[in-house]
C-alpha cells in the first residue's frame, strides 16, 4: 500500500494552503482534490476580497493560481475521491475513488462545505448572474441596487444586514412567520429600515433571461403571487460541510462541522488536523481558510517531528 507523511483531502484555499506549507516544510504532501477541483470558489465569479488582488480576480483564475504554486512547490497533486477512511490505528488509512487504500501519518481534512440550494430551475441557471450564496463576496457589485434575500437564520440576518449597508433595499423572504435566527440578529433586522420582510413566503421563481431581474414569490397562507424587481438574489438557506465520510471517526457537532481544539487545527484523533469551511460556519471566507490550512500544516509538521515520523 502506498505510504505519505502528509495526506491532504481537498483542493479549495485550504487544502492547497496546507499543501504549501506542508510541501516547503518538506513533508512531500500528496492532495486529493475531490469532485470539484478548486472548491467553492470554482464556482463564483469576481473575487475582491483576497488581499494580493488589488485589480480582483476571478474565482476559478485563483483556484489555478492557488494549485500552480503547491504544485510548484513540490506537492503531489491528484484528481480523486476520498470515499473512506480507518483512523482506528496509526498509520492512517484513506479509500481513494472506492478502489485504493494509502496510508498516511497525517491527514489534513479540507473537504469544505456546500451551500445548501432550493434547487429551482431559474436558480441554477443565473447562478453567478445575480443568483449568489455568499452576501459577502458579491453584495458590493449591487451597490445602491435592490436586492432580496432567502433564508431566516443567523447567516441570512447577518447577510440581510451586511448587504443593508450596500444595497438600496433588501427584501428578505422567510418562508415562516418567525425566524431561526438569534433574537438579537432578528432585532436588527427588523429594525433596519431598508429591509423589508415577506413572511410566509416562498420562492416561485427567479426572473431574468441573461441575468436577474427580479424574483416572483408566492405566500404559502394565501397562495397569492408577487413580483419583485431586483439586482441580485442571494441564498442564505443553510450550507453542509462535507464530512460524511468521517463520522464515526471524527467528532462534530450536530449539523457535521468537526469540531477543532480551540486555536488549532486538531481534532479528536492524533495526527488528523482539519482546516477550512469543514470546521467553520462562522468566518466561511477564503482568506480564513487559507488562513486555517497553513495552520492545519504547521500543527501536522510539528506532529510528524515530535513523533520521529519526520
Ligand atoms: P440555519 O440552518 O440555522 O438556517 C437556515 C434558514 O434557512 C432557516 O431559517 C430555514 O427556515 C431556511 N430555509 C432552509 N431551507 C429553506 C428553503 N428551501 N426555502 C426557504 N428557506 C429555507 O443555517 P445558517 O446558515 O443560518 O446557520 C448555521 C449555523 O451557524 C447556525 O447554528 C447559526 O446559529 C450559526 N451561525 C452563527 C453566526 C454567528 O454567530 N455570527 C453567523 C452565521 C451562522 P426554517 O427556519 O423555516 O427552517
Amino acid at each position: 500500500m502506498e505510504k505519505t507523511s502528509c495526506l491532504i483531502i481537498g483542493s479549495g484555499p485550504a487544502g492547497y494552503t496546507a499543501a504549501i506549507y506542508a510541501s516547503r516544510a518538506n513533508l512531500k504532501p500528496v492532495l486529493y482534490q475531490g469532485i470539484q477541483p478548486g472548491g467553492q470558489l470554482t464556482i463564483t465569479t469576481d473575487v475582491e476580497n483576497y488581499p494580493g488582488y488589488p485589480e480582483g480576480i476571478q474565482g476559478p483564475e485563483m483556484m489555478v493560481d492557488f494549485e500552480k504554486q503547491a504544485a510548484r512547490m513540490g506537492a503531489d497533486i491528484r484528481y480523486g475521491l476520498a470515499t473512506k477512511v480507518d483512523f482506528s490505528s496509526h498509520p492512517l488509512k484513506v479509500e481513494i475513488d472506492e478502489e485504493k487504500w494509502i496510508e498516511a501519518d497525517s491527514v489534513i481534512i479540507s473537504t469544505g462545505a456546500s451551500a445548501k440550494w432550493l434547487g429551482i430551475e431559474s436558480e441554477q441557471r443565473l447562478n453567478g448572474f445575480g443568483v449568489s450564496a455568499c452576501a459577502v463576496c458579491d453584495g458590493f457589485f449591487f451597490k445602491g441596487k435592490e436586492v432580496a434575500i432567502v433564508g431566516a437564520g443567523d447567516t441570512a440576518a447577518e447577510e440581510a444586514l451586511y448587504l443593508s449597508k450596500i444595497c438600496s433595499h433588501v427584501h428578505m423572504i422567510v418562508r415562516r412567520n418567525e425566524m431561526r435566527a438569534s433574537k438579537v440578529m432578528q432585532e436588527r433586522v427588523l429594525k433596519t429600515d431598508n429591509i423589508k420582510i415577506y413572511w410566509d413566503s416562498e420562492i416561485d421563481e427567479v426572473l431574468g433571461d441573461k441575468k436577474v431581474e427580479g424574483v416572483r414569490i408566492v405566500n404559502n397562507k394565501t397562495g397569492e403571487k408577487q413580483e419583485i424587481t431586483l439586482s441580485a438574489f442571494f441564498v442564505a438557506i443553510g450550507h453542509t460541510p462535507n464530512s460524511s465520510i468521517f463520522k464515526g471517526w471524527i467528532d462534530m457537532d450536530e449539523a457535521g462541522y468537526i469540531k477543532t481544539v480551540p486555536g488549532t487545527s486538531k481534532t479528536n484523533i492524533v495526527g488528523v488536523f482539519a482546516s477550512g469551511d469543514v470546521q467553520d460556519k462562522i468566518y466561511r471566507q477564503a482568506v480564513t481558510a487559507a488562513g486555517s490550512g497553513c495552520m492545519a500544516a504547521l500543527d501536522a509538521e510539528r506532529y510528524l517531528s515530535e513523533n520521529g515520523l519526520h
